[in-house]
């Protein structure tokens, strides 16, 4: 969390230290610069029924004891336990949402529904399955009836004044249902990032449209939007730039007004038409942070700043820019809204099969499968150019693969990055279920 300008930074002011902005930085570094540009995004106070998947903004502590009352857990009859009384007369029932004012003694029981308040007297609760009716008496086959059996004394679910959700806490079914259960509504929760998505480059045709000579189907608009939805974000999709730098620095420049995140792909190569790098550059008012990357694919990412909004140069190649929102992009959107976890999670794993190294650190494409013995295996998910997006079909992790020229065996161990849980080793398994 900095305060840069142009000024100290000195990118217009002559003063450019252009070989180390252009130091191909290792992932890890990068990540943290992205990381130490975040603001916490403000606060806002939406309905309950609106939160799902937003994350809370402040501590939620218990305000009352859940359950509220002792509840019954089964359906039968509330008694008094240590009553030995072979058959009880019934005296009234109590369902869920309602107060009898019958008061158990011995000799006599309340007929009882699962959820309802335990009437007054009683202190267990003997299942229906249990008993045998007749007439307006209840038989108890049950030898030994414990003091408290099948009730759900008050607090023992949550217990008034305990911390249940941390601030940061994504709320996902669990979490709002608990919040709900609280009668906490509406709810504080982080304000959704703005985030704009924008291709650039002349090629582009919308899908669905013919293609001219030369020209290719914009993906990426696509894959990106895709990807940010998993994430409690406000998304807009801004269009297709064409290579015309007026044009490109009038959009990027609006949407700095209004967006928390811009995210372009395209034009940031060695290339005359590489716009939104040149933008960035000459702008004076945006700090760009870094703009090559120690790594395959996605070494001509630009990262920038403008005042508060991040500015993400993606790679075009439709690979190379899903990687790089995966690295960097999806990890900032987390932090902005305070979420303590902002990575995928890590893990070691054996390769199953061999593959290459490259000069930089790669992250490959793989299936990760977890045996019997709970192991994980990774298999590099076809052939890795950046514009194969086939190579990320399927696959549910990032291989990553340090520097190396002699190629990697199959049975070497390597970390992997999971973008989704693993799969069986076993598919029979889910097969049959299915
Ligand atoms: P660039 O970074 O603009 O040089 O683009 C690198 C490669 O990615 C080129 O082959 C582009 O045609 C391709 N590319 C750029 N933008 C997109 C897009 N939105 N969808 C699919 N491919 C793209
Ligand atoms: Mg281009």
């Amino acid at each position: 969390m900095t305060d840069d300008s142009k000024e100290s930074n000195g990118q217009r002011g002559g003063a450019i230290d252009l070989q180390e902005l252009d130091r191909m930085r290792p992932p890890q570094e990068a990540r943290a610069i992205v990381l130490g540009q975040v603001r916490l995004l403000d606060t806002e106070t939406v309905p309950l029924a609106e939160a799902s998947w937003q994350v809370l903004a402040a501590d939620l502590t218990a305000p009352e004891d859940h359950p509220p009352f002792p509840a019954a857990t089964m359906d039968g009859f509330a008694v008094v336990a240590e009553d030995g009384s072979p058959w009880r007369e019934i005296i009234g029932e109590q369902m869920a949402g309602a107060v009898t004012d019958a008061e158990v003694t011995d000799g006599t029981a309340v007929r009882i529904m699962t959820g309802a308040a335990i009437p007054r007297g009683a202190n267990a609760v003997v299942k229906v399955e249990a008993t045998e009716l007749s007439d307006d008496h209840v038989i108890i086959h049950q030898e030994d009836v414990a003091a408290g059996e099948n009730i759900r004394p008050v607090g023992s679910d949550v217990r008034k004044g305990d911390l249940i959700l941390p601030a940061g806490t994504v709320l996902g079914p669990a979490e709002i249902g608990l919040v709900a259960g609280m009668g906490v509504n509406p709810v504080t929760v982080r304000r959704k990032p703005r985030v704009s998505v924008i291709s650039t480059g002349d090629e582009l045709v919308e899908p669905g449209q013919p293609l001219a000579p030369g020209q290719i189907r914009d993906s990426n608009r696509f894959s990106i939007v895709t990807a940010l939805r998993t994430e409690p974000v406000e998304i807009t999709f801004v269009g297709k730039a064409p290579d015309k730098r007026d044009a490109l620095e009038a959009l990027l420049t609006e949407r700095r007004a209004s967006d928390d995140v811009i995210i372009t792909t395209g034009g940031v190569s060695m290339g005359e038409l590489d716009l939104v790098k040149a933008i960035l550059f000459d702008a004076p008012d945006v700090h760009v942070h870094f703009r090559r990357l120690y790594m395959k694919p996605g070494k001509p990412l630009n990262f920038a700043t403008a005042g508060d909004t991040l500015i993400f140069g993606l790679p075009g190649n439709p690979v190379s820019s899903l990687v790089g929102l995966e690295l960097f992009i999806r990890p900032a959107l987390r932090a902005m809204s305070g979420q303590p976890v902002v990575d995928r999670p890590t893990v070691p794993v054996t390769l199953a099969t061999g593959t290459d190294g490259s000069d930089r650190i790669e992250y490959q494409r793989a299936i990760v499968t977890v045996d019997a013995e709970g192991c994980l295996h990774a298999t590099p998910n076809g052939s890795q150019q950046s514009s194969r997006l086939q190579s990320f079909v399927g696959a549910n992790a990032l291989l990553v693969i340090p520097p190396r020229e002699r190629p990697y065996d199959s049975g070497e161990r390597l970390q992997a990055v999971l973008l989704a849980p693993p799969h069986a080793a076993n598919r029979s398994i889910s097969t049959e279920l299915a």
